[in-house]
C-alpha cells in the first residue's frame, strides 16, 4: 500500500508526472487477448509456507515480525526467500528498454506505524474525533500489521518519479508489461481493480506480490485476488 500520499490521489485530480516521463501509453495490455495457454490446475501446495502468508485488516502481522532481509538497490530491503525472483523480473523489464523505479519494498513495523501516527494526527489536528481521524487515517495509510509492505514479500514499483500514485499508472508501459508477464517470476498484481471490496484496498496497479510461481500462474490467469486464491482450499 502506498503509505503517504494516497489521500492526495484520491482527492485532487491526478498529478502531472514529471517532465521527463513519458506520456502514459494507452494501447491495451495483451490481457484483453484470448490466452492460447490453457489455464493451470488449482495447486497441490500447502497455504503454511511463507509465500503464501495473508495480510490484511483481518490478518495482522504480529509487530516483531521481521522476515530475512537482503539489500536491494537504493538501500531497500525484500524477503532474502524471494530477492532473486524480483532482481530477475526487475532485470527482464529492464531488458525490454522499459524504466523500473522500487519505491517501496519491505517496511518494518516501526516505519508503518510512524506513517500511520503522523496521518492520525494529521487527521486529528484537522479537527475529527479521535474514532474518525482513525478511520480515516486508516483508508489512507495501513494499520500498523496490516501493511504488505512488512511481509517483504511486496514491491511498488514504477517508471519514474511521481508525487502521487493514482490508477492511471494502470496504463504505462512498464506496468502493462509488468502486469502481463508477473506470474512468471511469481509476483501478482495484488490489489486488482475489481476486488477492491474483497481486499479493501484502492485499486494500486504498482503493488506486486511474491507468491510463487504457481500461485502466480494461476491467481492470474484466474483473474483472482490472493483472499480468493485462499478461500479454494477452505472449500476443499
Ligand atoms: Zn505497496
Amino acid at each position: 500500500m502506498e503509505p503517504e500520499k494516497e489521500e492526495a490521489s484520491r482527492m485532487e485530480t491526478p498529478q502531472p508526472t514529471s517532465n521527463t516521463a513519458p506520456a502514459p501509453n494507452l494501447t491495451p495490455g495483451p490481457s484483453t487477448e484470448p490466452s492460447s495457454e490453457p489455464a493451470p490446475d488449482l495447486p497441490e501446495i500447502d497455504l503454511n509456507f511463507w509465500e503464501y502468508r495473508l495480510v490484511n485488516k483481518d490478518k495482522l502481522l504480529e509487530k516483531d515480525y521481521e522476515p530475512p532481509l537482503t539489500e536491494l538497490e537504493g538501500g531497500q530491503y525484500f524477503d532474502s526467500r524471494a530477492v532473486d525472483a524480483l532482481k530477475d523480473f526487475i532485470a527482464a523489464a529492464r531488458s525490454e528498454g522499459l524504466t523500473v523505479i522500487l519505491r517501496s519494498t519491505y517496511r518494518a513495523y516501526g516505519t508503518q506505524e510512524y506513517l500511520f501516527n503522523r496521518k492520525l494526527a494529521e487527521k486529528q489536528q484537522s479537527g475529527l474525533p479521535y474514532e474518525e481521524a482513525y478511520a480515516a487515517a486508516s483508508r489512507i495509510v495501513a494499520v500498523p500489521g496490516t501493511s504488505e509492505h512488512q511481509l517483504g514479500l511486496a514491491c511498488d514499483i514504477v517508471d519514474g518519479y511521481y508525487e502521487y500514485l493514482n490508477e492511471s499508472l494502470a496504463d504505462t508501459e512498464l506496468l502493462i508489461w509488468m502486469r502481463e508477464n508477473c506470474a512468471e517470476y511469481g509476483f501478482i498484481v495484488r490489489y486488482p481493480e475489481d476486488k477492491q471490496e474483497i481486499t479493501g484496498i484502492m485499486f494500486e496497479p504498482w503493488h506486486f506480490r511474491y507468491v510463487g510461481r504457481e500461485a502466480a500462474a494461476y491467481i492470474m490467469e484466474n483473474g483472482l485476488c490472493l483472499e480468493e486464491f485462499i478461500d479454494l482450499y477452505k472449500n476443499q
